[in-house]
């Protein structure tokens, strides 16, 4: 029997945040992509070998989903290996990759220039989910796909700290209480 799922999750692989877990699914009902600091990168169809764009392209024209979801958290290692430098200036395959937040990280520094770093890291988290939703757009199949048959782009962050499940509000442009 083939699968059919209706959503992408493309989360972080932080072992504290399942996407099966945490929205109570069952085998079949999603198909998951998991990276550090679940980041998507944006489309570029030269170079490199793109595991994410691999997985993408088949959910959205495989699959047919009707939604991808993006799913940050709170205390991601990976955003605190972008903000506090960690891995910068190294061969390190986690610098190169979480730079794709890189203007995540500005812009929460430009927002936010008082914060400390673990405050500037839940900023970093949140915008950097916005950058993934942009880079998502940038692929033609998905923009596709959101035009010809209505799929969905939603951000969404699991706050580890408080258990709460966060939404971004494209309006209001916050990150709102998700209801579930
Ligand atoms: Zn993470």
């Amino acid at each position: 029997m083939a699968q059919s799922p209706k959503t992408l999750i493309n989360g972080c692989s932080d072992s504290r945040v399942d996407p099966a877990i945490l929205t109570s699914a069952g085998p079949g009902d999603l198909f998951v992509v998991r990276n550090v600091a679940n980041l998507v990168p944006p489309y570029e169809r030269g170079g490199g070998l793109h595991g994410v764009s691999a997985a993408i392209e088949f959910a959205v024209q495989g699959l047919k989903v009707e939604n991808v979801i993006v799913l940050g958290h709170r205390q991601c290692g990976g955003i605190r290996a972008l903000v506090s430098g960690l891995y910068a200036d190294s061969d390190s395959f986690i610098d190169r990759w979480v730079s794709i937040a890189r203007p995540a990280h500005f812009r929460a520094l430009a927002a936010h220039p008082e914060a400390d770093q673990d405050t500037l890291c839940k900023y970093c988290e949140l915008e950097a989910i916005k950058i993934s939703l942009e880079n998502l757009r940038t692929f033609p199949f998905v923009a596709e796909a959101i035009r010809s048959r209505g799929m969905e782009l939603v951000g969404a962050y699991f706050d580890i700290e408080s258990g709460r499940l966060l939404e971004f509000d494209e309006q209001k442009n916050e990150f709102v209480n998700l209801n579930v």
